[in-house]
């Protein structure tokens, strides 16, 4: 079995590069870059520098303890949550930018739902003096006013879009038809493993290091350089990739991935995308899609803002179909519960996306030696009112 992508940018039967005519020659133009550019030492070397001094990389891997005691084995945290921004974001958007620059791009764009992304996106072209524009839809811009405050101070334009819902897929639709119209000086930064060949595996590459990381943290703390287990949330899929890529060929790792279930997969007010999803085309990708009876797409729901996409990496997709990763659905009052557990008796507040990771803690059986390694996607700062306003409804 072969987990990896393909020369036509397929993983198995999911993946493709489904885009208009006018694009065709700056996604090929991708496709023909990204890989000499990410290998070549030149890249790899300021790539590092600023993981490092920038990012504050390697992030720490930490053993829970207590969190150890409650599920009876070895749970160890990747702490993405300490990175610059506050999420594993910003690994890829510093490693695009820098392939954007080298391709001689002067202008970036970027679509963003709750913002996370948006933000980062901002944060790095402040960092290199590259012009930014973020297209978030206008529902998102008024739910996630501090994100937008954020990203104006950074110097980006945050144009609202005010197209169907208002929300992440339109803001996509609408960054898609910039770059359309700028295809020669643009360089469209794309959030997570979703959309045309090459962003899947480019960004799984920008996140890898990830996995590059546990492989080493864990061969010093337990003398081998894997676990038993993998757990990450999957919204489009990036954090995850990032933590399963130098494990996907080792059978011996199990992979557990958390979709957001929302109020229940059966409620119609879900993202659990592989669970509900059938096969469709979503932003240039043939991948497991949210839809109705018309292959109208319908918009998920989940009380985390960053795991609402109706479509999903198409990786994901072809590990579930070949059974390589076991896909559990949290729904939102388990991952609340996971959240306040783990800010209980740990002392870390996990972004609420990262808590669906730890929510399907519980829902697996361990045995006592179990090595365990879950990514803490990011901080739960932005999450706080979403946490404040569910400890008032129990009390
Ligand atoms: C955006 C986000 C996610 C979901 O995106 P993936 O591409 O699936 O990783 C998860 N956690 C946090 C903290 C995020 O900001």
């Amino acid at each position: 079995m072969n987990y990896q992508i393909d020369e036509n940018g397929f993983y198995g039967t999911f993946g493709g590069a489904y885009i208009p005519e006018i694009l065709h020659g700056c996604v090929e133009n991708l496709r023909n870059n990204y890989l000499p550019i990410m290998e070549s030492d030149d890249f790899k070397q300021e790539y590092d520098q600023l993981l490092r001094d920038y990012v504050g990389r390697p992030s720490p891997l930490y053993l829970a303890q207590r969190l150890s005691e409650q599920c009876g084995c070895n749970v160890y945290l990747k702490r993405e949550d300490l990175n610059h921004t506050g999420a594993h974001k910003i690994n890829n958007t510093i490693g695009q930018i820098l392939l954007a620059r080298r391709m001689g791009k002067r202008r970036i764009i970027a679509e963003t739902g709750a913002g996370q992304h948006g933000v980062a996106t901002a944060t790095v072209c402040a960092l290199m003096n590259m012009e930014c524009v973020v297209y978030m839809g206008k529902t998102d811009v008024e739910r996630q006013h501090i994100n937008v405050q954020k990203m104006q101070m950074l110097g980006a334009t945050v144009r609202p879009v005010t197209s169907g819902n208002m929300t992440l897929k339109d803001a996509t639709n609408e960054a898609i038809r910039d770059w359309c119209c700028h295809p020669s000086d643009t360089f469209y930064i794309i959030g997570s493993t979703v959309g045309p060949h090459p962003y899947p595996d480019m960004v799984a590459r920008m996140q890898s290091v990830i996995s590059r990381e546990i492989k080493r943290q864990l061969a010093e703390k337990t003398g081998r350089d894997y676990p038993d287990y993998l757990f990450a949330c999957v919204g489009g899929g990036s954090n995850a990739a990032g933590t399963i890529y130098h494990y996907l060929d080792n059978e011996k790792v199990k992979i557990v991935l958390a979709e957001a279930g929302g109020k229940g997969i059966d409620t119609g007010m879900s993202a659990a995308t592989i669970h509900l999803g059938r096969l469709g085309v979503i932003h240039g990708s043939k991948t497991l899609v949210m839809q109705n009876e018309d292959g109208q797409i319908e918009e998920p729901y989940s009380i985390s803002a960053g795991l609402d996409y109706p479509g999903i990496g198409p990786l994901y997709a072809h590990l579930a179909q070949a059974k390589r990763a076991t896909v559990l659905a949290i729904n939102d009052d388990e991952a609340l519960e996971a959240a306040f557990n783990l800010t209980r008796i740990e002392g870390i507040i996990p972004a609420l996306e990262s808590a669906h990771a730890l929510g399907a803690l519980k829902k697996t059986k361990f045995n006592p030696s179990d090595v365990v390694v879950l990514t803490v996607s990011g901080r739960g700062d932005k999450d706080m009112e979403t946490y404040i306003n569910a400890l008032k409804n129990n009390h």
